[in-house]
């Protein structure tokens, strides 16, 4: 007998892998993929993600819906039946939910074909390293018959109940990046500040130096943040510290803006290793570039929400948030919205517990969205 949807929310959440590692996410995703009726699908399998094609029945064009698989370096603590099995790791922004959505929208297609193509992307590591532009980049080189020609997702909104969706057309999240600095001098005695480079006073006055950014340097019309959450240094009370580390990150609403911050830090680094005699490693960790939906397709989605009655659609703000979706509506028209939850707890919270009422609601909506859109 075919599992329900809630089993297989459930089995993917006590499974939850980090980026690249998601190898029991993978067998399992393609266990439920191959137990469906294969004739019209085909399935390529790419790192610890899968490519799933269903073949359209009057075909003019490729529909893509993209999932993200990864989990979080996070110890749960929601108490439920079907917590994490896996220490120290948590699906606590959703994606079990994101995916179980996917392979509900994907029995859908097969049970009643539509006519364009679909493709369903189970993308890789979407907290971390970012897999969504390794994998356009491999789908345009090596499977452009896979590439989509509109392409769309959604992310679980905790804040909003089930039923509610929300979107925007154009900019939806910001452009993040990690920033993490590494600044190595000259260890020494606490009683000889000569013969030492002291490392904490250099990245204390970087520090200050990196919080001109974005009160100098960016114009004040485009929102930005460059936050600096974790400054270690040295190793005892009596020792010249000759390693000093900044940990932080950055988000803009644009991606000049992302670059011209970047640039600052660069010549601001450069500076110190010339002031303080040391040597300055950074490290920009996972970069994501801007979620912007496709004006057009995200108004058609708004309209088609509104006449649904079960769906209360709308228009919400851009956040600060980070999303590697952004690789693909980069190179492919697109959107990305949020739906309802209903949780107390936000994303990444070790408490978050989203209402799987969302995936019953879900499938069949996007189900017909699809074959609205579908010529
Ligand atoms: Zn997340
Ligand atoms: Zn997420």
């Amino acid at each position: 007998m075919m599992k329900t949807l809630q089993d297989i929310r459930r089995d993917l959440h006590r499974i939850p892998e980090l980026g690249f590692e998601e190898v029991k996410t993978q067998s399992y995703l393609l266990e439920q993929i191959r137990s469906l009726p294969q004739d019209r699908l085909s399935i390529t399998i790419w790192k610890t993600g899968i490519v799933v094609k269903i073949e359209g029945t009057k075909p003019s064009q490729t529909i893509g819906w993209r999932t993200d698989i990864d989990g979080l370096p996070i110890i749960e603590v929601t108490g439920l039946p079907f917590e994490s099995s896996h220490p120290g790791k948590m699906h606590a922004c959703g994606h079990d939910v994101h995916m179980t959505v996917a392979l509900g929208l994907l029995r859908k297609l097969v049970e009643t074909p539509i006519k364009d193509h679909v493709v369903i992307l189970f993308q890789p590591a979407e907290e971390s390293p970012g897999g969504a532009l390794p994998m356009r980049e491999w789908l345009k080189k090596e499977q452009p018959a896979l590439m989509p020609d509109k392409i769309f997702a959604f992310h679980i909104a905790p804040e909003y109940s089930v039923g509610t969706v929300a979107t925007r057309p154009g900019l939806l999240f910001a452009n993040t990046s990690e920033l993490f600095i590494d600044v190595v001098g000259r260890e020494g005695h606490a009683a000889f500040p000569h013969q030492a480079r002291d490392m904490s006073v250099a990245a204390a006055t970087l520090l200050l130096q990196l919080q001109t950014i974005v009160s100098r340097s960016v114009n004040p019309m485009n929102p930005a943040v460059l936050t600096i959450g974790k400054f270690t240094s040295g190793t005892v009370q009596n020792i010249i510290s000759g390693h000093a580390r900044l940990e932080g990150t950055i988000r803009t609403m644009d991606a000049e803006t992302m670059t011209i911050i970047k640039e600052k830090i660069q010549s601001f680094c450069r500076a110190a290793e010339v002031a303080f005699e040391c040597a300055i490693h950074i490290d920009y960790g996972s970069s994501y570039y801007q979620v912007k939906n496709d004006a057009l397709l995200a108004d058609e989605f708004l309209a088609f929400a509104e006449r649904d009655p079960a769906t209360n659609a709308i228009l919400c703000d851009a956040a600060m948030t980070g999303e590697d979706f952004g690789y693909f509506l980069q190179e492919i028209p697109g959107m990305l919205f949020w739906a309802g939850v209903n949780s107390p707890y936000g994303l990444h919270h070790p408490k978050l517990s989203p209402d799987e009422a969302v995936i019953d609601y879900l499938v069949p909506f996007i189900d017909a969205y699809f074959r609205e859109i579908s010529s």
